[in-house]
């Protein structure tokens, strides 16, 4: 029987890890670009004492390729410049080509090294699998945990399950949406600080979306939790109406301090008298402010448009989307 071992089965790609360790192995600086080209210091008895790895060692197929880019140029100019160019690394023309290991065969020195192993090299080639047979796909759904009072700020559960019960919905949907409104109302006003001796804060953002079949009652139910939400951005809106007469007086009177001022200063002016008074109460004149509406939600806005909107609300808005595609396009 014989003791010798079989030899083992090795990729294109074991085998140019192999032949690059005989570079390595002689201690000739290796680069690795990809696990089929490296770049090593050129062992050619002519070109000694280079650093740069300008030998350049690519493996095509099952042949490996040598150039040398340094030097007078001929380390790799024909066969006898190779062989040469190996024999300083142990190698022969013939272990450019790949083949199976005989490890018996010791046609390579270790150079004091322990003995050569075969590395695999870290790219694996990847056989193409075939798709394994198709399964359908699983019918159950896992059971949703149940929404209970206690999951809900106190002051809120009763009132929302008062409107699930109402409604004969699941009390999901008016809990999430009461939860949005919320927000809304707290805004930017309470943030959250991660860390205690930082000034890092964060302000909560609150995201929610409600998924159901057709004629679950989600919008209604959605409407019901942000009836409070209406009622504010409705009274917010009265209350812009009603600072309108007050606001249009007050820029009248601006006006007319304005314009007055500057009538006392051309006559200061033209008598060559001192202006720094009138200056002064010119520049205290302060124009009233237009009474803005506190906005609490926008459904339809650009994004400019809701740019615009943060700047004047700054606590932040609610936007209210009915259905995905209509978010998703924005
Ligand atoms: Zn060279």
């Amino acid at each position: 029987m014989s003791t010798k071992p079989t030899p083992p089965e090795i990729t294109p790609l074991d085998y140019f890890a192999w032949f690059i360790q005989g570079f390595t192995i002689t201690g000739r600086r290796t680069k690795r670009n990809s696990a089929h080209d490296y770049h090593v210091t050129c062992p050619h008895p002519d070109h000694q004492g280079e650093r740069t790895p300008s030998l350049h060692v690519t493996l095509k197929d099952d042949r490996v390729l040598l150039k040398c880019f340094g030097g007078d140029g001929t380390c790799t100019r024909d066969d006898t410049e190779k062989a040469r160019l190996l024999a300083a690394v142990y190698m022969t023309m013939g272990d450019l080509f790949v083949h199976d290991l005989d490890l018996d065969d010791a046609f390579r020195p270790t150079v004091g090294k322990p003995e050569l192993r075969v590395v695999k090299a870290t790219d694996p080639v990847v056989e193409p699998q075939p798709w394994p047979a198709l399964q359908p796909l699983p019918d159950a759904m896992p059971a949703a945990p149940a929404l209970t009072r206690d999951m809900l700020p106190r002051d809120l559960s009763g009132w929302v399950f008062d409107i699930a019960h109402r409604m004969q919905c699941a009390v999901d949907y008016p809990a999430v949406a009461a939860m949005v409104a919320l927000a809304t109302v707290v805004g930017r006003k309470v943030t959250i600080r991660p860390k205690e001796h930082d000034n890092w804060y964060v302000v909560p953002n609150l995201w929610a979306q409600i998924i159901g079949p057709p004629g679950v009652l989600k919008s209604p139910a959605v409407h019901a939790a942000f009836a409070p939400l209406y009622k504010m951005a409705a009274d917010a809106r009265e209350a812009a109406k009603q600072a309108v007469p007050a606001y249009e007086a007050a820029i009248a009177e601006y006006t007319l301090q304005q314009e007055s001022l500057k009538r006392q200063m051309k006559s200061a002016v033209d008598k060559g008298e001192p202006t720094a008074g009138i200056k002064e109460q010119l520049a205290a004149l302060r124009k009233p402010e237009e009474p803005s509406e506190r906005r609490f939600l926008t459904n339809d806005s650009t994004i400019e448009k809701l740019g615009l909107l943060l700047v004047k609300n700054t606590n932040g808005l609610l936007i209210e989307r009915s259905g995905w595609s209509t978010v998703c396009s924005r």
